[in-house]
């Protein structure tokens, strides 16, 4: 008995350092690059349609070649429905791509991400494989996670010693391991940390709701820095700081909307919150932002005076409206297509509803919490749909990893959002691609380096055999669900290279790889909790 007592305690020792090997303390960054072909010293990739991301229409049959990591030309070679004169093409690459029929398309930017936690998903391979295989060849860390984590696989991305898209570093103030200043309490200790931030290499700042003087010294010298700013003007700050405030400090971009409403009520200053709201009871902080769609006057004088100004002072809204999606149809969100075969246990976990988890909010969700989100949308895409009427910059963002929303799968259904927001798929594309590109080189007073498919630029490309101006859905990894002329039901699509400084990955292999990640966690960690 006794030795079984202690057979036992050997055991479960054994266990317990096999899983704590499995658990890391931080999350773990991208494993030495084992994925993609290239650089190629001449890449050619003939006779696609490209979509050059500045919003001009598609034009094909096109050949690309590209030198290194860079496009050195991008050629018509005929036209739709006449054979090709095979004399006037671009002479042979030591790699060629056979493109006919598909489409070309500049590498998509995901604005707001985060590389997840240890909760969710320890190992970064799994996000990065994800964004990649949805074509996301950039992405904003806002930030990534820690300062040096995010500066260290920037460096490695960039390097391409890991199979990730480029990372652009945005971090929040007071961050740093060796920054002495402590928490950011004054202007002269914000100005301190901006240029300190400036000095490790930082892109960029990520800000909440600073008090008014704090928030202009951290903007006033991130803007003398040369590091761009981006905001989520929490509700805690927003009565002393919303959108248009934050504008005339010079933010360069607002991401998701909190403020943008504050900024033009027509009856209030201060959102008029039910009396027995709470902040940290995440149902309340959810549920009634969307109360304040009824707040606004779509069109009227303080609607348009707002538009007008906030294009004047040229900020860029980064809307993330997926990751509030499931706010408005919280079933379909739980059983999206993806989660059986991608999303990770520990990720499902993470989203079922808890007083806990951030963004799992659902204690008590009601038809009536939808119908206000449905309505709240409706007026909140007027307007992102009005601000680029009028000359201004949207870009795409996913915030992916909460909320049932899954790393690359959340971006396109960006794509998507913007799409129901009034935008043309070229609009659509644009706001992907060219004003996420702007957006990221502003600051740097710099013309931009990716973004367009584009003799000059780097080679950040996705290629897909379907339309994607037809049907967005064919860039969701799970592809798009058709009849065939055999009554058969099919699924077409799916990212099938993703070029990212000249380096080709099979998107579809990268799936494969998360499928297998996902298999082996469910191994260990049992399938996804029904409830
Ligand atoms: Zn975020």
């Amino acid at each position: 008995m006794r030795d079984l007592f202690r057979i036992s305690i050997v055991f479960s020792i054994l266990i317990a350092f096999i899983f704590g090997q499995d658990k890391p303390k931080s999350i773990l960054p991208g494993p030495e690059r084992a994925e993609g072909d290239g650089p190629f010293k001449r890449l050619v990739i003939r006779g696609a349609t490209v979509i050059d991301g500045s919003g001009a229409p598609p034009r094909g049959p096109v050949d690309i070649v590209i030198e290194g990591n860079k496009i050195t030309s991008v050629s018509g070679v005929g036209y739709p429905g006449v054979a090709i004169n095979e004399k006037r093409r671009p002479k042979a690459g030591d790699f060629e791509i056979d493109a006919h029929g598909s489409y070309v398309l500049p590498g998509f930017i995901d604005m707001h991400t985060h590389a997840g936690s240890v909760q969710k998903a320890p190992e970064t391979e799994y996000v990065y494989k994800l964004w990649l295989a949805h074509g996301v060849t950039t992405v904003r860390g806002v930030g990534l996670s820690s300062l040096e984590f995010s500066l260290s696989e920037k460096e490695r991305s960039s390097k391409n010693e890991i199979t990730a898209p480029r990372i652009w570093a945005y971090q929040r103030p007071g961050q740093g391991k060796d920054w002495k200043g402590g928490s950011i309490k004054d202007p002269e200790t914000a100005r301190k940390w901006v240029k300190y931030a400036a000095k490790k290499g930082v892109d960029g700042l990520k800000l909440g709701s600073y008090e008014p003087r704090i928030m202009a010294a951290l903007i006033d010298e991130a803007i003398k820095q040369n590091l761009g700013t981006t905001a989520h003007l929490a509700q805690t700050g927003v009565a002393r700081m919303n959108t248009i405030d934050a504008a005339r400090l010079g933010l360069g971009t607002q991401t998701h909307y909190y403020g943008l409403f504050e900024s033009m009520y027509e009856n209030n200053d201060v959102q008029p919150w039910p009396v027995d709201m709470n902040y940290s009871n995440e149902q309340h902080r959810f549920g009634q932002v969307a109360r304040q769609w009824s707040l606004v006057k779509p069109n009227g004088k303080k609607w348009e005076a707002l538009k007008k100004e906030l294009i004047e002072l040229d900020m860029t809204m980064d809307p993330t409206m997926t990751i509030y999606a499931a706010g408005r149809d919280v079933m379909m969100a739980r059983n999206a297509d993806w989660h059986n075969i991608y999303t990770l246990p520990s990720q499902w976990d993470f989203y079922t509803p808890s007083r806990e988890a951030h963004g799992s909010y659902w204690f008590d969700w009601t038809t009536r919490d939808e119908i206000a989100w449905k309505k709240f949308y409706q007026v909140w895409m007027q307007f992102l749909n009005e601000y680029k009427n009028a000359g201004g910059r949207v870009t795409t963002g996913s915030d992916s990893g909460f909320i049932y929303k899954l790393y690359g799968f959340g971006y396109i259904e960006e794509l998507e959002l913007l799409q129901e927001a009034g935008f043309h798929p070229l609009e659509v594309i644009r706001a992907a691609t060219l004003h996420g590109a702007e957006t990221l080189h502003k600051p740097l007073g710099t013309p931009v380096e990716f973004g367009m498919v584009k003799a000059g630029l780097l080679a950040d490309l996705v290629i897909v055999d379907e339309n994607p101006l037809a049907n967005m859905k064919v860039l969701y990894g799970t592809g798009a669900v058709k009849i065939n002329e055999d009554n058969e039901v099919v699924r077409v699509g799916g990212v099938k290279y993703t070029i990212k400084d000249g380096i080709v990955y099979d998107a579809k292999q990268l799936l494969k790889d998360v499928e297998n990640m996902v298999k082996k966690a469910k191994r260990r960690d049992g399938d996804l909790t029904k409830y």
